[in-house]
């Protein structure tokens, strides 16, 4: 699996809803590349951050946020 398609995934990956096959196979690259863990630690941290700002405003920010941090920390 390419890292393009593993970081496409990871938003999924954390929130598990990936497939046992597809998830299997994102856990095998993401043992061997570290550029992906990190992306991963970011991404989740991100989701953390996110459900803390859920809890505390209305849904309706949501998707902004998400977006920022999705464009701020992964390109
Ligand atoms: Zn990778």
């Amino acid at each position: 699996m390419k890292c393009e398609s593993v970081r496409l995934n990871l938003s999924l990956y954390i929130e598990e809803e990936l497939e046992p096959l597809v998830r299997k196979q994102i856990e095998r690259h993401l043992r061997n590349c570290y550029s992906c863990q990190s992306e991963l630690m970011t991404l989740a941290n991100t989701v953390k951050i996110i459900r803390k700002v859920e809890a505390a405003q209305p849904p309706r920010d949501y998707s902004k946020i998400w977006r920022r941090s999705i464009n701020g920390e992964a390109l």
